[in-house]
């Protein structure tokens, strides 16, 4: 990518001196597409909040709003101290008062106040601003008295963010609601999949973080959203300030800070081409599937909500590949009822209309904690995760298994177990099912419809040892997300190991291979639901492993089915067994050279 750099800033803390200079850095890329926009940089706290551009006829009312939030957060601190019983601690009264008296501190009012008035910002973003330049300046003090001031700045801005909000109980819950028409580009240390959820409902433009890799759970719904995104770009949210202009090319994993204006222009063509291509790709809607030598393709989705199936049904996905019933679970401080579950699993099926459904149960843990649990594994990506989580606590495992039960007399449901490693797991899974059948049935549910039972093969002791699970089981799906970090022994959310992390290292393509060939010899079906699925430059290698199956993200959906309708299955198995035969490494460059067939077709769009 031909980027013009002023300053190439690799992650170390520091930045030119001249602003507004145009720098960029590098990252993993992980959603292609080009944004522009301005920077909004997240702590945890200002994750939660609304952002928006106010304009400049409602300033001084927005101004207001704050200084009003502001009182009413005095006044009931002084109530407070005023009503403090004879035995409250002695401690108290003195920090109710720090924290009173740092609401009249013109270092944090009123500078929010200038945010508002020379920056336009709302009145919470204005706040959670300023609020973190002086829990910052606070953290950076050499006196542990003034040092632990920070914690009551990040109080009191919570307290006026409870009033601003109106939702003085449920502040975390509160989505952030962008009006402004300009682009927003989210930058932050890391954003937990919970948060991510959050930051689905709203319009920001792009993401980047300093932390993560390609596949993790943050990756994978920006990915969902369709919205470009880079990871692991190292210490670059303390680069950046709120209202900087940037560009993200998700495709190079570049980030441009203050782009010069003719680097502006290069990207707005480039980001009009990404709109242009996603436009042409509509003409494959309904089109089939099928390789230039007539191999039909099955084309489902990986989904994280129930109103994702709707699009992937509008989009012509041939069904769900995999519902993520995890994040039904996660970013509350409850767990779903049943009823919620029954609702939500419910709701995908119709959306399909008679499409099968697969639905993945409860795969908490690494990643993705509960709200309600401390993390407290050594090691969670080897620990109580996935389905031993669930074998570990049969009151939750049996509410989800009902609900799936209850929703499947709606229409076909393929019921997923995550991070099977033994076929005690299988085991006791079926036990567990039927447990739950039985019980509904005492309860006079009526139950006429059965359901699939498979397992995610995504540990190395499954794929080594497959056949008594494809002969148990009704099928298979490939999570090559888990399967690459466990065969590699590669963290898939350390920035750090990330150039390890490679989907075509050898031993990958091997156990790979020899997952399809025992499932097809079983006559089990198996299908890919790891993100490789869904990225056009593995399509000829995964076809010419003989996959017949993809699940991949709603937006990824028309770009691979355009890959497969142009490719030439036989030709592509050839190539890669002869690579294997060989033991050579995959090359992905000799995979897509020399197609006799790249121009047979009509339909080729691109
Ligand atoms: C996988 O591991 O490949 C997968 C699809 O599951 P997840 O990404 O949710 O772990
Ligand atoms: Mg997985």
């Amino acid at each position: 990518m031909g980027t013009t750099s002023a300053v190439t800033f690799t992650g170390e803390k520091h930045k030119p001196t001249a602003q507004p200079s145009m720098f960029t850095v590098h990252g993993v890329g992980v959603v292609d597409g080009v944004a522009i926009g301005r920077e909004v940089v997240m702590g945890t706290v200002a994750l939660e909040v609304p952002h928006y551009y106010i304009s400049s006829k409602a300033i001084e009312s927005e101004v207001t709003r704050l200084e009003q939030a502001i009182k009413k957060v005095q006044s009931d601190l002084q109530q407070q101290i005023d009503s403090l019983p004879q035995d409250a601690p002695r401690e108290l009264e003195p920090l109710l008062t720090v924290h009173r008296l740092l609401l009249s501190d013109p270092l944090l009012v009123d500078k929010a106040c200038n945010l508002i008035r020379q920056q336009n910002y709302n009145a919470e973003w204005a706040l959670t601003t300023q609020g973190q330049q002086l829990t910052q300046q606070f953290s950076a003090i050499d006196d542990t008295y003034l040092r632990e001031r920070e914690a009551d700045v990040r109080q009191v801005v919570e307290r006026v963010l409870m009033i601003l909000t109106g939702n003085g109980e449920d502040l975390v819950h509160e989505w952030p609601k962008i009006l402004s028409e300009e682009e927003l580009i989210v930058v932050a240390r890391d954003i937990s999949p919970g948060d991510m959820l959050r930051l689905r409902q709203s319009k920001f433009a792009a993401f980047v973080t300093d932390l993560g890799g390609a596949t993790s759970h943050t990756a994978i719904i920006a990915r969902s959203m369709g919205i470009p995104a880079i990871v692991g770009v190292g210490d670059f949210h303390r680069a950046v300030q709120d209202g900087d202009v940037i560009i993200v090319d998700g495709h190079a994993g570049v980030v441009i800070v203050n782009p010069a204006k003719h680097v502006l222009e290069e990207y707005r063509q480039k980001k009009q081409y990404y709109i242009d291509k996603k436009a042409q790709l509509q003409a494959l809607r309904d089109a089939s599937a099928q390789t230039l030598d007539g191999v039909l393709i099955t084309l489902e989705t990986n989904i994280e909500l129930p109103f994702e199936a709707k699009t992937s049904y509008e989009a012509g996905a041939d069904g769900i590949g995999l519902f993520r019933s995890e994040f039904l679970f996660l970013g509350r401080s409850d767990l779903p009822t049943e009823q919620e579950q029954y609702q939500a699993y419910a709701e995908a099926i119709k959306a399909m209309q008679g499409k099968p459904v697969t639905i993945r149960t409860l795969d908490i843990g690494a990643d993705k904690n509960l709200d309600t649990e401390q993390a407290v594994a050594t090691n969670p990506a080897l620990g109580l995760r996935a389905i031993r989580y669930c074998l570990a606590h049969p009151e939750i495992f049996q509410v989800q298994l009902r609900a799936l039960w209850r929703a499947a007399q709606h229409g076909p449901l393929r019921i997923l177990i995550p991070m099977v490693s033994s076929m005690a797991e299988v085991d006791a899974t079926k036990y567990a099912l039927e447990q739950a059948r039985q019980s509904l049935i005492q309860e006079g549910v009526s139950i006429t419809q059965g359901v699939q039972l498979g397992a995610m093969v995504e540990v190395p002791a499954i794929a080594i040892a497959l056949e008594p699970f494809a002969q148990a089981l009704d099928f298979l799906s490939i999570g090559t997300n888990d399967l690459i970090q466990y065969i590699l022994a590669v963290d898939r959310i350390d920035k750090d190991v990330a150039h390890l992390y490679d989907p075509l290292h050898p031993a990958v393509i091997r156990v790979l291979d020899q997952v399809i060939t025992i499932a097809e010899r079983h006559n089990t079906p198996v299908s890919i639901c790891g993100e490789i699925a869904g990225q056009e430059q593995f399509t000829p290698v995964l076809l010419g492993l003989g996959l017949t199956s993809f699940s991949v993200s709603v937006n990824q959906l028309l770009p691979i089915k355009n890959k497969v309708i142009n490719s030439h299955s036989n030709d592509l198995r050839r190539r890669v067994a002869t690579a294997i035969n060989r033991a050579q490494p995959v090359n992905l460059d000799l995979l897509s050279e020399g197609q006799p067939y790249k121009s047979k077709r009509n339909n080729k769009l691109i």
